[in-house]
């Protein structure tokens, strides 16, 4: 195959690729009884995670006590249940805080991932346009900072919140441009932020979707608040995945300044149902910096009010002080129960050990891709353990049609336009077995030309 990694290098791994090797590995993976946790399909190899994870049974469990306690204490559920529910988003929040080092009260689980960016983004612009006296009409309207590789809601989002403030998302939603078309180097924010002085927010994924980079959050952070913008995460190919230290991320290097107000990420958003595994279009979450608690968010409702006022019904809102108040309407509690069950199998399995199995897992299929396939395959992701998320891209111009082809043979993968062919070992249940097969499948259908019977390019979700 052909190393598009600018020479990083070939996969760490080296080693035996044959299967026996591989089953040797699972036998000595510590992870390798969280699988059985998992509604894992009969005769698949599942390798799509990252867009919507598996079932875990204490997902399912933590469901059907929430339809039990609708069943049983109707009303009564919002005070009575265990937890109860008026509080749940931040319960959720609670369990989640740790996998991307923030503060329990720094998170909670609200809304969708796009609604979450919506938000967040019209407040963080509303603060940046604010005086103690109202919108300052004399100062230049704030950019925000993307990049030309975004997941597309990110920006459709954005540029709603610009243009609904009056200003032009032409001139002020900035992205950053990629060099090779699959990764974003960190060099070329901090250009962009050295150039223009009206850059109010940068907003950055933490994996790409496609080429599933793991973007240096530490230094985009630094970056940003050196220029005094405000910086946000969206963590949706991350969370689950990668352990993430959100507050500690861009703290100052010099320990003795006492000053800890430039360090930490400022706001982040992420969906539950990739590799959090909370099922189909699951309640989202969000972290923001509790330097920001009490500000008021662009998309108010009574959910985020305080809560000891909340019933009270008053027609003033008082936001919660904490990222509660970025709740909108009524906590969804059907599409919530099971991030309670789903967020403990993370947490029980230790997120560095995922993280951990995860890199090993990509690095022995970007290892099995080097050593098996032909020339027209190439890796799309950093070689760089650091630079890498949870999913492996493999790129092929006849891309989609090996996709379908996989699929047919019950190798669960997605494509990605123009060319990619995203591989997701999730590490919670994903053998090394699975991702051996998941090759030689490749190599299959490669050998015999199969994919040249499926048609050049269909549509619809995959
Ligand atoms: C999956 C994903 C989303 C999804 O947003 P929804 O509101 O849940 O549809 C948004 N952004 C990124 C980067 C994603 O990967």
């Amino acid at each position: 195959m052909t190393d598009t990694d600018g020479g990083a290098g070939r996969s760490q791994s080296g080693g035996d690729r044959t299967l026996a090797a591989a089953r040797e590995r699972d036998a000595a993976d510590p992870l390798a009884e969280a699988r059985e946790r998992f509604a894992v399909p009969d005769g698949e190899r599942y390798m799509d995670g990252n867009s919507l994870g598996l079932a875990p049974d204490a997902a399912l469990a933590t469901l059907e006590r929430v339809v039990d306690e609708w069943r049983e204490l109707a009303i009564r559920g919002w005070e009575e249940a265990d937890p109860d529910w008026f509080h749940y988003g931040e319960r959720l929040g609670d369990l989640l805080a740790p996998l991307v080092g923030a503060r329990e009260s720094e998170v909670v689980v609200a809304n969708s991932t796009t609604v979450n960016i919506h938000t967040l983004i019209g407040t963080f612009l509303d603060t940046l346009a604010g005086t103690p006296a109202g919108p300052d009409p004399a100062a230049e309207s704030p950019a925000v900072l993307v990049n030309d590789l975004d997941f597309p809601t990110d920006h459709y989002a954005i540029r709603a919140q610009l243009r609904q403030r009056g200003i032009d998302p032409d001139q002020k939603l900035v992205a950053v441009e990629s060099r090779d078309g699959r990764t974003i180097d960190a060099a070329d924010i901090e250009a962009v932020l050295r150039e223009r002085d009206d850059v109010g927010i940068v907003f950055m994924p933490s994996v790409l979707y496609r080429s599933g980079q793991l973007l240096d959050v530490d230094r985009i952070t630094r970056a940003a608040h050196d220029h005094g913008a405000l910086v946000g995460f969206d963590c949706a190919h991350s969370i689950g995945a990668v352990d993430h230290d959100l507050r500690g991320a861009g703290a100052s290097d010099d320990a003795d300044d006492g000053d800890d107000s430039t360090g930490g990420v400022d706001f982040a958003v992420w969906c539950s149902y990739k590799y959090l595994n909370a099922g189909p279009g699951a309640t989202a979450g969000l972290y923001v910096h509790e330097r920001h608690h009490g500000t008021t968010p662009a998309l108010a409702g009574w959910w985020g009010n305080d809560k000891d006022t909340q019933f009270e019904m008053r027609h003033t809102y008082e936001p919660a002080d904490s990222a509660g108040a970025w709740q909108i309407g009524t906590v969804p509690m059907l599409s919530s129960a099971p991030i309670e069950g789903a967020a403990e199998v993370v947490r029980e399995a230790g997120i560095e050990r995922v993280r951990e199995k995860s890199l090993a897992l990509t690095d022995y299929l970007i290892g099995l891709v080097d050593d098996r396939l032909g020339d027209d395959f190439s890796v799309g992701t950093p070689r760089d353990p650091e630079r890498r998320g949870g999913h492996v891209a493999i790129e092929h111009p006849e891309g989609y049609r090996l996709s379908e082809a996989l699929r047919d043979r019950g190798v669960v993968v997605d494509f990605r336009p123009p060319n990619v062919v995203r591989v997701c070992p999730a590490p919670l249940y994903t053998r090394y077995e699975d991702v051996w097969h998941v090759v030689e499948t490749l190599r299959e259908i490669e050998a015999a030309d199969a994919h040249l019977e499926y048609d050049p390019r269909g549509g619809g979700v995959t």
